[in-house]
């Protein structure tokens, strides 16, 4: 009877439900720079999508970025302090860590948001599964590895030098970044000191299309030196001189590169044993304050998407649950409780 007046009561409610939310929206730059620092790196990256606005905050207020990676627990790494040419900055450094990215394995390719499994390599992997195939043919007495992804033997030593066209490669042996933990052993890794890194261990590991990428780039170079019209595709044009040139910034860079890979190896560490704590916290929340109050068994509420969902994000950013998370998602999780599809 009375539906057109229903109506217009919902939409004064939903209007005043957008006047709130501009509201939000005119909040001055200041107080979102203030929230903004009270942000870990994850969020910043999601506030960087969000508005042209906060992408302007964010470029002219780059210590948010700083703060952001002291928010965590714990505190990440800073960034190597690097010559050569390559995006080292703060923000691409926590897209680097905090953005995700493809799983490495090219049957799969999925987006995965993992921390890299290999910090210097910079490959990421979504599964135990793609892991295995990163890892084929790794041989654990001597830690030697030749796959389509990762080799200990692309770079030459003294034997190498016979053949034809790998003489160059002994340069990358100076720059090209590397990794020699066992890559088959979940939690422990042998990571060696740095100096005795830049000695340089029996087999190092390195990234296959790293080495072609090298490869690729020496070859360039002698074509636009010697003016050879066909050369391979590269991503920036340098001449042979520049490109040695570029070589001894990379050779100076690879000790801060590898040490900086090492701390967040670490910090990977520490961070996955913080999410298990707090993921142990919140569920035995969820077991004693919430499960008696609802009467509802707390494996059961465990299992519903919405906690499985919230769990997660909460352990990423090691927050706790206490009765507002709780309250919060109730409907939702109750909902999904007794309708289980
Ligand atoms: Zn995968």
């Amino acid at each position: 009877m009375n539906g057109g007046q229903d109506e217009r009561k919902l939409s004064i409610k939903l209007f005043n439900v957008n006047l709130s939310c501009t509201n939000a929206a005119n909040l001055p730059d200041a107080v979102w720079l203030e929230i903004i620092l009270k942000s870990n790196p994850l969020e910043l990256l999601t506030f960087q999508k969000l508005s042209k606005r906060f992408r302007i905050i964010l470029r002219d207020n780059p210590h948010c970025w700083v703060t952001a990676r002291h928010n965590m627990h714990p505190p990440v790494p800073p960034p190597p302090q690097v010559n050569a040419a390559g995006v080292w900055t703060e923000a691409a450094y926590a897209q680097f860590i905090f953005g995700g990215g493809e799983c490495a394995a090219k049957s799969c390719k999925r987006w995965t948001q993992r921390f890299p499994r290999s910090f210097a390599l910079r490959i990421r992997v979504c599964s135990t599964k793609c892991e295995a195939i990163i890892h084929r043919h790794y041989d654990k007495s001597d830690r030697k590895i030749n796959n389509s992804y990762l080799t200990s033997c692309a770079i030459p030593g003294k034997r190498g030098l016979r053949q034809m066209g790998q003489t160059q490669r002994l340069h990358f042996r100076n720059w090209l970044v590397y990794d020699e933990r066992d890559m088959t052993s979940k939690h422990t890794y042998i990571l060696l000191s740095v100096s005795s890194l830049i000695g340089g261990s029996e087999y190092p590991m390195y990234r296959v299309c790293a080495v072609s990428t090298a490869d690729q780039e020496w070859f360039s170079a002698r074509a636009i030196t010697e003016n050879r019209k066909a050369r391979p595709p590269v991503a920036v044009i340098r001449t042979v001189p520049q490109l040695q040139n570029q070589y001894k910034l990379r050779a100076e860079a690879l000790p801060h590169i590898m040490e900086n890979a090492k701390a967040l190896q670490q910090w990977a560490a520490d961070h996955e044993e913080a999410r298990t704590a707090m993921t142990l916290t919140n569920v035995a929340f969820m077991k004693e304050v919430v499960s008696p109050r609802e009467q509802i068994p707390y494996r059961k509420l465990l299992k519903t998407p919405i906690v499985i969902k919230t769990l997660e994000s909460f352990g990423r950013t090691l927050s706790k649950f206490d009765i507002r998370t709780w309250c919060a998602m109730r409907a939702t999780a109750i909902r999904e409780y007794r309708d289980p599809r």
